[in-house]
């Protein structure tokens, strides 16, 4: 059909959204290791949470691996930027396997903290969502025992210690601000002493996309966030989406979009997760204009800066 026989549709896109600088230097990593190295490269878990990355790097030469036990004894491997228990790099020395680590520099800022709490003889509380990679390698920073999870205000009333113990509060880097901010206060109400982090564990790039949703959410019918079913930051934009009253659908590519979505939609939201390429965003908006007149708005409401260095081994590798 001819544009003008199709229905406007606005399309506004929240900013910032997509790669942060721990994502952009993760895959980096991986390419320039390619690069160096020659394939196959190993990768321990998804070197970031998402297919379209992933399958990218593959077609490289990189070889995806949940455990080191999978990478032979020449093998070089890169462990992925949610970071790893203290375990893993152990191993790979044990192994004399060559590795790089491309643990985002704000992860890795988290585990030194864990040491540091240790240090001063505190238990950890750690606020985060269980099973994810990140809180297994922030956990892992410790000695089993020294580290409690919490994932709710409901976990931090079951916490079993008196309050003459010395404690210390942690966060994963991708939780919800809101969320976290209260369970916080609920760990300072119940332990007045509790020691916290200088400036907060949430990265700034969790921050800032959350907070574009919110500028977004309210003026759209629905709202669609670009990002994998495992993605711990995708998954919280949905949710503060939908907390801002608006209907919101985690989607990876544009072909999940059931055009039935849109039926009585004017304006609809845009968004995608860290770990989620600026190419997946224009394919959507190409898909939404395969059906509807689209007219584009981007909502701007933080400008981001933030580049992190490689490692030494592949910073001067063109
Ligand atoms: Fe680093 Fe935050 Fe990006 Fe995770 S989301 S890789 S912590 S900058």
């Amino acid at each position: 059909p001819q544009d003008a026989a199709k229905l406007p549709l606005t399309v506004l896109i929240a900013a910032p959204r997509g790669f942060c600088a721990g994502v952009d230097r993760a895959i980096e990593i991986v390419e320039r290791a390619l690069q160096r190295y020659g394939a196959p490269v190993y990768v321990r878990h998804e070197i970031v949470h998402n297919k379209y990355v992933v399958e990218n790097l593959r077609a490289k030469g990189a070889v995806f691996v949940e455990e080191l036990d999978e990478v032979p004894a020449d093998g070089h491997v890169v462990f992925s930027a949610h970071g790893v228990p203290k375990s893993v790099p152990a191993e790979a020395e044990r192994r004399e396997l060559t590795y790089l680590d491309a643990t985002c520099p704000l992860v890795s800022k988290v585990h030194r903290q864990a040491e540091r709490q240790i240090e001063k003889d505190r238990h950890i509380i750690f606020i985060g969502h269980e099973g994810h990679p990140e809180v297994i390698g922030t956990m892992g920073q410790v000695e089993p025992g020294q580290m409690t999870l919490v994932e709710t205000v409901k976990d931090v009333a079951a916490l079993p210690f008196a309050q003459d113990v010395p404690l210390a509060y942690l966060s994963q880097t991708t939780l919800s601000v809101d969320d976290t901010a209260e369970i916080i206060a609920a760990l300072e109400a119940r332990y007045p002493e509790i020691a916290g982090p200088k400036a907060e564990d949430i990265c700034y790039a969790t921050s800032n996309r959350q907070a574009a949703v919110k500028r977004i959410a309210p003026a759209s019918d629905l709202v669609l966030v670009i990002g994998a079913p495992n993605s711990s930051n995708s998954l919280r934009l949905v949710e503060v989406a939908e907390r801002c009253g608006t209907q919101a659908k985690l989607i990876q590519r544009g072909d999940e979009i059931d055009p039935a979505w849109l039926d009585g939609v004017g304006t609809i939201g845009v968004t995608a997760g860290a770990s989620a390429p600026e190419r997946l965003v224009r394919e959507v908006i190409e898909r939404l204009g395969e059906w509807r007149a689209v007219e584009e708005r981007t909502l701007v409401s933080a400008e981001e800066k933030m580049v992190f260095k490689l490692p030494r081994e592949l910073a001067d590798s063109e």
